[in-house]
């Protein structure tokens, strides 16, 4: 008798999971019991019953999210062993002591081999976004073994969720703390800001920055809470503009700037759609687009590209000739590829020249499962404008 409720694959089906791909869609599903409940944890087994997997049943086109390829049973020690070797991994690295950056993400999804779970740490407090019922439902569990990771001191717990739902704490009383990145000071509110907080995914793009900012004149859009200009500021740059259409991420970028003693006279902040900012706004020597993700189904690919395309067009006529141009896209599926053309096609209609310098993405407290290419889902290019 197995643990889980089985499902079963279709004949042959059992042959895709030899490439390790976490996920299994409803039309390679042969069997399955009729009540089964989004979130239940399930063993997948092939046409014969031989069991190749446990994983999260959710009703939708990805049916399952494995955990492991194997018969595995989802206990404390499972949830232990897990997140203890996400914290070496990152230790191993030089990700989660560093003397100048305690904030670093400590489980990335399939990238650590759990599917719909988020986990960041900021300077001792974890927060867990949960983006799958299955995950939301284990949410104790994994608030469990968050506390006995060796080398993991946390004074608090906060359970978020991927949807509008008000998160909760797990353990300890925090709701924002000081973060430091890179020597910057930030102040990250997880229970009332975007995601789990801060965006720590754009941290080695942000050092980049500050190597060309001295003395330039930077314009942010999408600033959130001013991730990019405080690292610009404190580089040296003559001014920055941050400009957000939230008046909370506008709030935030205001008081991280003042937490690194930056002169107030050297960031202007605007509340406001950027493409509407971005029409009659003066040119900047740098200029960075970091819109959130304009896709978040395939189903929404086209339209985003259409999107990206003009943001591109009219971020490019704002930047001073040598000046440079960063621009991102957070959208799983717009692959790098199509980014890239994308950002091709909107030079060409800027009818302005320009270099590629860097192709960016995200840091390895961020890593891809080489099974799994959908999880390196930040793209970014650095070009210079003749
Ligand atoms: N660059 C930021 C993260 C950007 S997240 C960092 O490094 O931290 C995307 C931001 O875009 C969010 O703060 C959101 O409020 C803002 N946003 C979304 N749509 C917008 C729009 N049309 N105009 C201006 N800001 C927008």
């Amino acid at each position: 008798m197995s643990t889980y409720p089985i499902v079963s694959l279709k004949r042959g089906k059992d042959k895709l999971l030899q490439r390790k791909h976490p996920w299994i869609f409803s039309g390679a599903v042969w069997q399955k019991p009729n009540d089964l409940q989004d979130g239940t944890v399930v063993h997948v087994a092939t046409d014969q019953g031989k069991v190749v997997g446990t994983g999260h049943y959710s009703p939708g086109s990805i049916m399952i999210r494995l955990l492991s390829f194997e018969e595995t049973l989802l206990d404390e020690t499972f949830w232990l062993q897990r997140l203890q070797q996400a914290y070496n991994v990152r230790s191993n690295l030089n990700l989660t002591d560093s003397p100048d950056t305690n904030a670093f993400r400590l489980v990335h999804g399939e990238g650590d081999g759990l599917p719909g779970l988020i986990i960041d740490i900021y300077n001792g407090n974890a927060v867990v976004q949960v983006h799958s019922a299955g995950m939301e439902l284990a949410a104790n569990d994994i608030a469990t073994a968050l506390q006995q990771i060796k080398g993991l001191k946390l004074s608090s717990i906060y359970l978020s969720y991927a949807d509008d739902r008000e998160g909760q704490l797990l353990k300890g009383e925090a709701s924002n703390a000081m973060v430091q990145e890179h020597g910057h000071n930030f102040w990250v509110d997880w229970a009332t800001g975007q995601k789990t907080g801060f965006f720590l995914d754009q941290r080695d793009n942000r050092a980049l920055l500050a190597k060309y900012a001295t003395g330039k004149d930077v314009l942010n859009t999408f600033s959130y809470s001013g991730g990019f200009s405080v690292y610009a500021l404190n580089a040296g740059a003559k001014l920055v503009h941050s400009v957000d259409s939230s008046a909370k991420a506008i709030g935030w970028a205001k008081k991280n700037v003042e937490l690194n003693n930056i002169p107030g006279n050297k960031h202007k902040t605007v509340v406001s759609d950027v493409n509407q900012y971005l029409k009659d706004c003066p040119d900047f020597d740098i200029v960075i687009l970091d819109p959130p993700a304009y896709a978040k189904h395939l189903s929404a690919r086209h339209k985003a590209v259409q999107g990206y395309k003009r943001l591109n067009v009219a971020g490019m006529k704002r930047v001073k000739p040598g000046g440079l141009l960063f621009t991102f896209s957070c959208s799983q599926v717009v692959d790098r590829e199509l980014f890239y053309n994308t950002v091709v096609a909107s030079a060409i209609e800027s009818n302005r020249n320009f270099r590629v310098l860097h192709h960016l993405s995200q840091p390895p407290d961020h890593p891809v499962n080489i099974f799994h290419p959908e999880g390196s889902y930040l793209k970014g290019l650095v070009l210079q404008v003749e």
